[in-house]
């Protein structure tokens, strides 16, 4: 399969639909960031459990959680609804520790770095129209 790189500005697509290894979703519409809802997740961090809402426009790195995460320290995610771990087996190529990933519909996929601080993650898009059907929409909605 052909990979193009795009580059995409901080907090223009909006993740609609993620989900975890067994296809529960982790869009929590109970809880808003930036007025949409977020992705929740399962965190683990030095033997506490709590939970973690993640913004869920790609790029921007805000959320909420009732732990308290240094800089440094690498949080383990895992599904809120079926408990499986949300990490893959690729590493951060800057900390070394195992990504984790949010699927996406269509086959696509979003992949960040556990590590509190660390900015790395990507983006890995299938389907083009089905990802970019509400960037586009928006960006071409006449301003009124
Ligand atoms: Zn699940
Ligand atoms: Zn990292």
């Amino acid at each position: 399969m052909e990979q193009i790189v795009l580059k995409v500005p901080s907090g223009k697509i909006y993740i609609k639909d993620g989900r975890c290894p067994n296809n529960c979703s982790l869009i929590n519409k109970d809880k808003l960031l930036s007025g949409k809802p977020v992705v929740t997740a399962l965190v683990r961090l030095k033997g506490d459990t709590g939970t973690m809402h993640f913004n869920a426009y790609y790029g921007i790195f805000e959320y909420e959680t009732d732990l308290d995460p240094q800089e440094g320290d690498v949080v383990d995610l895992y599904c809120p609804h079926c408990g499986t771990a949300l990490s893959v087996p690729e590493q951060c190529t800057m900390c070394h520790v195992h990504m984790f990933a949010i699927h996406l519909p269509d086959g696509g996929e979003i992949r960040a770095c556990p590590k509190v601080g660390c900015r790395n993650h990507q983006l890995t898009i299938v389907d083009l129209d089905a990802q970019f059907a509400e960037f586009y929409n928006e960006e071409r909605r006449p301003k009124m």
